[in-house]
């Protein structure tokens, strides 16, 4: 008799059991209807409302709010100065557009791979990758666990190099007592479907230093140099993006980061029961937080260990037998990336502003995916989740999931033979 719902045994997790993300009630749609009853849907008064209410909540003295956390990443590159191929590090392992917002500025990514145990950069191999072309530092909190800002800044300062923060995952989560954000010289948060604060679409740059928030403003609006609620001119200064948020998702994002604290405090203790329930499963790598980090749980990580399932082949093959098991469980688990970044097309063909741009423009550096190994050892092995965490799931959710991982882990065979 089989035990695993995909070769026909019972189903861990009842269909509906798992409810959608983010939950939207009656304030979201009075905030949206407000907005519509509005005159101003381009960049109006919800969009310099958010700018404040969002810098007042992370703790920032500038905001810009944006169309997508990529479009405020790249205000970051504009913001510390990054010119025509100049070098900005980046980790070897997260979302595409941490590294191709390098790009979108003509300056050239370098990565770095990350640590197995954090997913996060390794700031021991920071230095060797430093060159006299490096401008930039890209952090990224992946899946809300703070990077280790100590020693990035010690670095960053020994060098005279600026320090990004992608905290787009990472909307809450602290170092040493500090807001991710708050910590580098400029960061870009994502108010995406799937992050913390969700907008629909959306993004907002923030820095603590006039100097950088009007450098990033340039490129925010056409090359401007005042913003769409001052006397504009209209005067392309620089070359500019059209970057800015329209209305009704500032609305949407008001009405969201009102209730985002509480969400918090739901995903964490979500992530608690998850962890509680699936303690001691076998062959199951945990995911481990440094003393003085807080993560917000975006995105918890379970990692296979292959060993101790006795499989001996390519890593990627059982973990995708896992996943398809779980989700045949009802487990709406999934794998983040498929790809380690220096091996996606764009960095292994270079084929980014064409003409060899911009890697002509400074040096043609290395993508061999195979200088990464930690962050292929983690793509191979992943599995992630987020939905069950996030409110309206509760604990109990949470804990049937975690049932589904114990079940399919304790009967892997039934996956290898
Ligand atoms: C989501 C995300 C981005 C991009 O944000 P968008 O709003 O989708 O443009 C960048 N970096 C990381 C780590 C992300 O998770």
């Amino acid at each position: 008799m089989p035990y695993l719902a995909i070769n026909g045994g019972p189903r861990t997790v009842p269909e509906g059991a798992i409810r959608p993300w983010p939950p939207v009630d009656d304030t979201d749609r009075a905030a949206v209807l407000a907005s519509l009853a509005g005159t101003n849907h381009a960049f109006g008064p919800n969009c310099v409302a958010f700018q404040e209410e969002f810098a007042a909540w992370n703790g920032n003295a500038f905001a810009v709010a944006t169309n997508s956390g990529t479009a405020a990443l790249h205000m970051c590159l504009a913001a510390v100065g990054c010119g025509c191929g100049d070098e900005v590090i980046v980790p070897a392992y997260s979302w595409s557009s941490s590294a191709t917002c390098v790009l979108h500025h003509n300056a050239i990514p370098v990565f770095v791979d990350i640590r197995f145990d954090t997913m996060n950069i390794d700031p021991d191999r920071i230095e060797a990758a430093i060159t006299e072309r490096t401008k930039a530092i890209i952090v990224v909190h992946l899946h809300g666990l703070p990077a280790e800002m100590d020693a990035i800044l010690a670095i960053a300062r020994r060098h005279g190099l600026a320090v990004i923060e992608d905290a787009c995952q990472a909307h809450g989560a602290t170092y040493r007592g500090r807001r991710v954000g708050t910590i580098g010289d400029c960061a870009a948060f994502s108010f995406n479907q799937n992050k913390c604060l969700c907008s629909g679409e959306g993004g907002m740059f923030v820095t603590d230093r006039q100097d950088l928030v009007e450098k990033a403003r340039m490129l925010w609006s056409f090359g401007e140099t005042r913003t769409p609620v001052e006397a504009r001119d209209y005067h392309a200064y620089a070359l500019g993006w059209m970057y800015r948020m329209s209305d009704l998702v500032a609305a949407f994002g008001r009405a969201e980061l009102k209730k985002l604290d509480d969400y918090l405090a739901v995903i964490a203790e979500n992530a608690r029961a998850f962890l509680d329930e699936i303690e001691g499963a076998p062959g199951l790598i945990l995911p481990t937080i440094p003393d003085g980090c807080g993560t917000n749980w975006y995105n918890l990580m379970v990692r296979l260990d292959m060993a101790s399932f006795g499989w001996n082949g390519p890593p990627v093959e059982f973990r995708n037998r896992f996943l398809k098991a779980l989700l045949a469980e009802g487990a709406d688990a999934g794998c983040y990336q498929r790809f380690i970044l220096p091996a996606m097309t764009v960095f292994q063909a270079k084929n980014a502003y064409g003409s060899g741009c911009p890697w002509r423009c400074g040096r043609d550096v290395s993508y061999d995916p195979s200088a990464f190994p930690e962050a292929q050892r983690h793509t191979d092995t992943h599995i992630g989740m987020t939905t069950p965490l996030r409110p309206p799931n509760t604990p109990e959710t949470a804990r049937l999931v975690a049932r589904a991982f114990r079940k399919v882990a304790e009967h892997a065979d039934e996956l290898t033979r």
